[in-house]
């Protein structure tokens, strides 16, 4: 049985606020034909970012990461739909932006490593906690979306 459930965590980061990109990227989550279930604008306080970052915590980079990603707040989003961890990765593109495959948000939108626009959670278990840690479940939403007829077809709608 497919789930249209599964959910996603992303960040814009804030060289994407402040390059007024905002838009840009979610249209390219709504094109896609995602489902949008919780969005907010928050700053990152340093224990929430250690965790998120835990599996780079102890690289050299990460005090100047931690730095670029409390310069501004940043939008997080939980985006839903079906094998969605796994086709946000591909609509986003690899870390390093300037080798992200043209016609991919960072691929098209940005140039750098650590400045590449956008947080996609790596797997379906670190989606879980991604989304967990960033959303209370109050803050996640359950609504039909009438394009999901469209969107999928009917054996993929489970
Ligand atoms: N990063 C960096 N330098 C590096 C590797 C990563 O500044 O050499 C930053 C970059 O912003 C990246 C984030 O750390 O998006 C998290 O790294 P990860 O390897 O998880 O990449 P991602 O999953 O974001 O593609
Ligand atoms: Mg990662």
């Amino acid at each position: 049985m497919s789930d249209v459930k599964e959910r996603t965590l992303v960040l814009i980061k804030p060289d994407a606020i402040q390059r007024g990109l905002m838009g840009e990227i979610i249209s390219r989550f709504e094109k896609k034909g995602l489902k949008l279930v919780g969005c907010k604008m928050m700053e990152l306080e340093e224990a929430l970012l250690r965790e998120h970052y835990a599996h780079i915590a102890d690289k050299p980079f990460f005090g100047g990461l931690a730095k670029f990603m409390q310069s501004t707040p940043v939008v997080a989003m939980c985006w839903e739909g079906l094998e969605v961890v796994n086709a946000v990765r591909l609509l986003c593109g690899i870390t390093k932006a300037r080798e992200a495959e043209a016609g991919s948000i960072r691929g098209d939108l940005a140039m750098s490593v650590a400045c590449n626009v956008v947080h996609a959670s790596d797997s379906i278990e670190n989606a879980e906690a991604e989304v967990s840690r960033f959303f209370k479940e109050d803050d996640l939403h359950s609504y039909d979306k009438s394009e999901y007829m469209h969107v999928y077809a009917e054996d993929e709608r489970g």
